[in-house]
């Protein structure tokens, strides 16, 4: 199962566990929260939940941990 991030247009590869599946995925590349549905392979929604990218209104602040 492959679906096309909304917010990099990235095509994450989500493996055969989401052939059927209806829920939230992160995408690997930009971090951005999709939601998803797919019925046997197919891909039947696909939404942006939460976007890394700060061209949404929607801002979220999140506390950075410092790494060292
Ligand atoms: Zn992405």
């Amino acid at each position: 199962m492959k679906v096309n991030c909304l917010s990099c247009g990235f095509k994450e590869d989500l493996g055969d566990a989401y052939d059927d599946y209806e829920g939230q995925v992160k995408c690997f590349t930009c971090g951005s929260l999709l939601e998803i549905k797919t019925d046997q392979g197919t891909i039947k929604a696909v939404q942006l939940v939460k976007s890394k990218h700060r061209s949404l209104k929607q801002e979220t602040e999140e506390s950075l941990v410092s790494g060292g």
